[in-house]
C-alpha cells in the first residue's frame, strides 16, 4: 500500500495478504481520515489545505 500523493510506502498497514488475513477488519487500516491512502506527512498537508478551503489540488 502506497501513499496516493507521494507514493511512499504507508506505515501501519499489513503489507502481505498472509498478515492481512489474520487481522480483524477494523485493524486493516488506521482509524482516521484518509487512513490507508496517504502517508502521515501528506495527510497533514492535505488536512491543512482542506482547512484553508482548497481540497487536493
Ligand atoms: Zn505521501
Amino acid at each position: 500500500m502506497r501513499c496516493a500523493r507521494c507514493g511512499a510506502i504507508l506505515n501501519g498497514l499489513p503489507t502481505t495478504d498472509h498478515l492481512r488475513r489474520n487481522l480483524p477488519k477494523t485493524s486493516k487500516r488506521p482509524e482516521r481520515m484518509f487512513g490507508g491512502f496517504l502517508c502521515s506527512r501528506c495527510l497533514r498537508e492535505v488536512l491543512k489545505n482542506v482547512v484553508r478551503g482548497s481540497v487536493l489540488k
